[in-house]
């Protein structure tokens, strides 16, 4: 499995897309399956969302393992958005152990605060306004970057890429990697 991380609006969701078409991959984001499913959740936890706070581990969890089921074996899963934080780490490494899987790697897109809030003002989507998305930021910096550092120094390659900069370009750099 692969791992797609960085902060609101670095593109994470489009370049899994991308190669999600061309069959390299089988995109799976946690955000997109929540958000389908959020007329079914909880009030307090769609509120949550909407206010781009994280939702509980166990539910969000539940639902990535259930997606997973659903999968071939191949192509290589894509995994978008999680783990956000140290205890979905541990959730995923128990994950992985039960059902001898590994991640091969992480692609991790980056992007400074100012554009991923300038970016997400024109997306509007309804957690996308600029508190919440600096709210959102502010996980990718104090957890989503410890995530990353706990793969790598368990010896995960991690492949960093400057998000500012074209879609076909960060395509491109990711598809020389994988
Ligand atoms: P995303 O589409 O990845 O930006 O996720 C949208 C929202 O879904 C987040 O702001 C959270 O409310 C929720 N969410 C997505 N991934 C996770 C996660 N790994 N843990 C908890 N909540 C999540």
């Amino acid at each position: 499995m692969i791992l797609i991380l960085g902060p609101p609006g670095a593109g994470k969701s489009i370049q899994a897309r991308l190669l999600d078409e061309l069959g390299k991959v089988q995109w799976l984001s946690i955000g997109k399956i929540l958000r389908d499913s959020i007329d079914t959740l909880p009030k307090a936890m769609s509120d949550q969302m909407i206010e781009g706070e994280l939702i509980d581990d166990n539910l969000v969890s539940q639902a990535l393992e259930a997606a997973i089921a659903t999968k071939d074996n191949e192509p290589v899963i894509l995994i978008d958005g999680f783990p956000r934080r140290e205890s979905q780490v541990a959730w995923l490494e128990s994950y992985l152990a039960k059902t001898q899987r590994a991640i091969t790697k992480i692609i991790h897109i980056k992007l400074p605060e100012e554009l991923s809030v300038e970016r997400l003002r024109k997306r509007g989507r309804l957690d996308d306004n600029e508190q919440t998305v600096r709210k959102r930021y502010a996980q990718y910096e104090g957890e989503v970057l410890r995530v990353i550092e706990v793969f790598g120094g368990e010896g995960v390659p991690v492949h960093e890429i400057n998000g500012d900069n074209t879609i076909e370009n960060i395509h491109n750099q990711i598809l020389e990697s994988i």
